[in-house]
Formats: C-alpha cells, structure tokens, sequence
C-alpha cells in the first residue's frame, strides 16, 4: 500500500473539487489534505478548509483573501492564506505536497498542472484544457521530472485501466503495443436528439441541462456542442501518444460504457460504471490499489440494453473543428480552446446566441492560421496566443452581437 498521501486540491469548490473531497473523507487512514484552492466563494471554501484541515488555500486577490478571512469559522487554526497565480502554481509543487489534483477549469489552470509535473508530484489531471494548449510542454515535463499522471477525465481514465500498464503511470511518447485504435463514447449531451434549426433559441439552462451527469456550467455547454469530446479528442492524443487518426469517437446515450481501447486482434476492452466522477478520481487516488469511492452497483439488467451511433458532424460542427485544430498543430488548438472559453463565458452570460459558439472557433482558428508562425516552446508563448486569441475572440463577439 502507498504511504500517506497530502493532496492539493485545485478548484476545490468546483464538481470535480466536491467529489474528489468526498472520497478523501472515506480514507482517512490514508489521504489528507494539504491545500485548497478557488477562483470564487470563499464561504464554501472557507467551509472546505474547515472541513479538511487543509494547511493552505490559495486564491486569486487581496479582496478574495479578505473574504476568506470574514468567512472563516473553523475551531482550529486559520489555514495560510497564499495569493495569486504564482503562488497557486507554489501550492501545487511545495515539498509538503505529494498528489495534486488538478481541477481548474480552462487554460488557467495551466501554470499549476505545469507546476505539478515539473515538481514531480503524483497528478489526477480532470484540467482537459492545459493538455490541449500546451499537451507536448506538459507531458515533457512529466516524463523528465519522474511525474505520475493519471487522467481522471472518465474517458480517458476508462481508457487508461483497459491499457497494458503495469502498475505504473508514464508518458508515453508512443501508442502501446498491440493497440489499434482507441474509442471514445460521448452521450450526445442535451441536444442529440434535438432539430438543429431551432437551436438558435438555446438557454443556458437548457445547455446545461446534461442528461447523465452533474458537471460545471463551462464543461456542461462544452458538452451540448461536443467540443468537450473533441478537446478529449486531443486530450487522448496526448496523454496515450494516439495519432488522430486512431481515435474514434462513438454516441452511447447511456454513459456506462466510458471508453473503449481495441487491440490488434480484435479485442475491444472497455470499462463499465455508473456516471459518478468519484470512481475515476478514487481511481487516481488509490492506485495502483483500488479504494471504495461511495459509488454503487451497476445494474446492467436495469439498464436492458447498451446504445452506439456515429456523431452527426453537421449537429456538432465543433467536434470537426477539434479534429481539424489537433491535425493543423499546437497553435490552432491553443486559438481553438481559447476562443472556446472566450464564447462559452460570453453564451453563459446572455452576450453570445448558443449557435455563435461555432463562428466564433471558426474565427479564431482562420485567424490564428494566418498568422506568422511563432515558437510554442514555453508556457510563455502558450499564453501569450493564448491571450491574443482571446481579445480577438472578444472583439468578434462585441461586432456580432
Ligand atoms: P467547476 O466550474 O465546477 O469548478 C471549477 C473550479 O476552478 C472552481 O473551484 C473554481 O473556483 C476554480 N476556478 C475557476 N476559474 C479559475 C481561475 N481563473 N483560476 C483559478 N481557479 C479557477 O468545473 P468542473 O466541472 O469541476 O471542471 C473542472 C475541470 O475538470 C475542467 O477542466 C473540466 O473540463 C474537467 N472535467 C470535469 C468533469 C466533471 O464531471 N465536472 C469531468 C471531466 C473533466
Ligand atoms: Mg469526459
């Protein structure tokens, strides 16, 4: 059995922050944790941070750290407070630090995940963001620092236990083996079924609206449009070193089956379970052990019957977009995730049409494409586009609507 574990938890507030709190407080005997971090509601981390013990929280300002303060109510000593981007990124490598559980939500999370493979930690990486802007820089670094990457994104996780691993986490910089190909299932989100031509009037309610599981408002819009399959498109490339096109992308409404690898011999292994993101991340915890995450039985006989189509690329034209960015290279998926965060924050907030989220990738991955072509080597350049690419995408979205 491994020894015990002090966790980071980044975005510990979010969906992915709450579940993963929730198995550590299963096993007490061997997870702790170390630091909490949020962007937002300080109530709820001040809460958390009671809850846990947590030595450190780390948040974005001055005014939230002030709010952390006020809302503090532990019985025991106030957690340190760090402050800002950089010390974010101090939390996830600090020597007290052995697991890291990276579950910011977009590009910002970048710098830290960077942080955490560069310190060598152990990484549950649900952060799909940071692999698709900067995939080689990331996995670079965890294979020369001895990092340990589990993906906990259920796709991938499901993908990871049904490969030849060892008992080991690595980064290859090869396909495994003996494998052809790698099928990844999508539910088909809210609007699968729905009439294209009246999606123009889509809500962010509606959007949010998963019909299988309970996730964050960002993700959640990801996942009616499917960008979130294609940016777990070009998580899988990365992670599993998968040529674009060796990895499919298969509808299974029922989100049982998380993914599915297939061997050269025709074997297809997949890995079954209920839609709860705690059996990944206990996943990630455990191994190479197995820990009880609170998860349930599956009942397949309930279930009846298992359900596979092919994606219609002309409902989900951003899953083409995906698949296009991953072949055109780094710079195009950086322009691609960032004009995605840039149009889905402005969809959410009632300033872009659900159907303009399309145009506005379009838009960015033409602009990026004309553009000289400039080194991507370091987190650097990677934000850099990544920032230039934003302020196109805002200005597009303030001359459309
Ligand atoms: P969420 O919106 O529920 O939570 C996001 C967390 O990140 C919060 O704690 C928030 O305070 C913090 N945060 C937001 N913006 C930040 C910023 N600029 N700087 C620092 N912290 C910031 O999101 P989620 O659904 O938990 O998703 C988190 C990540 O996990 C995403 O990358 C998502 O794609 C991935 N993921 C989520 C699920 C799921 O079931 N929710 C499944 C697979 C992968
Ligand atoms: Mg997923």
């Amino acid at each position: 059995m491994r020894a015990f574990q002090r966790i980071a938890v980044l975005g510990s507030t979010g969906s992915i922050g709450e579940s993963t709190l929730d198995v550590i407080a299963r096993h007490p005997d061997r997870l702790g944790v170390y630091a909490l971090s949020a962007f937002s509601r300080m109530e709820k981390l001040a809460e958390q941070a009671a809850a846990t013990g947590a030595a450190v929280v780390a948040v974005p300002d001055d005014a939230a750290a002030g709010r952390f303060r006020q809302a503090w109510r532990g019985a025991g000593a106030m957690p340190a407070i760090r402050v800002g981007v950089q010390a974010l990124a101090d939390t996830a490598a600090a020597p007290e630090c052995d697991t890291v559980v990276a579950a910011i939500v977009g590009a910002a999370g970048l710098p830290s995940s960077l942080a955490a493979a560069r310190a060598g930690k152990r990484i549950l990486l649900a952060n799909k963001e940071a692999l698709v802007a900067a995939g080689s820089l990331f996995m670079a670094a965890v294979r020369d620092n001895g990092a340990e990457l589990l993906p906990i994104d259920s796709e991938h996780n499901a993908i990871f236990q049904c490969l030849p691993h060892g008992g080991r986490a690595s980064a290859p910089t090869e396909p495994a083996v003996g494998v052809r190909r790698l099928l990844i299932t999508a539910s088909g989100g809210p609007f699968r079924g729905r009439d294209p031509e009246t999606l123009h009037t889509v809500t962010p309610d509606e959007a949010c609206a998963h019909p299988n599981w309970s996730m964050g408002r960002k993700i959640s819009v990801d996942s009616a449009t499917m960008v979130n399959k294609g940016l777990e498109v070009i998580e899988a490339h990365w992670l599993f070193a998968m040529p674009a096109d060796r990895i499919e992308v298969v509808i299974h409404p029922q989100s049982v089956v998380h993914s599915m690898v297939e061997y050269h011999d025709g074997s297809v292994l997949a890995q079954l379970g209920q839609p709860d993101m705690r059996t990944p991340i206990a996943y990630g915890l455990g191994f190479p052990d197995r820990l009880r995450s609170g998860v349930g039985m599956l009942d397949l006989v309930r279930w009846g019957r298992l359900d596979f189509e092919a994606p219609d690329l002309r409902r989900f034209p951003c899953l083409g977009l995906c698949f296009d960015a991953l072949r055109a290279g780094q710079g195009a998926c950086i322009a691609l995730n960032a004009a995605n965060e840039v149009a889905v924050a402005a969809f959410l907030a009632g300033g872009l049409g659900y159907t303009r989220i399309a145009p506005a990738i379009v838009e960015a991955l033409e602009w990026q494409a004309g553009q000289p072509s400039v080194t991507l080597g370091g987190l650097e350049d990677v934000l850099g586009l990544d920032a230039r690419t934003r302020a196109r995408v805002a200005a597009w979205i303030d001359r459309v609507s």
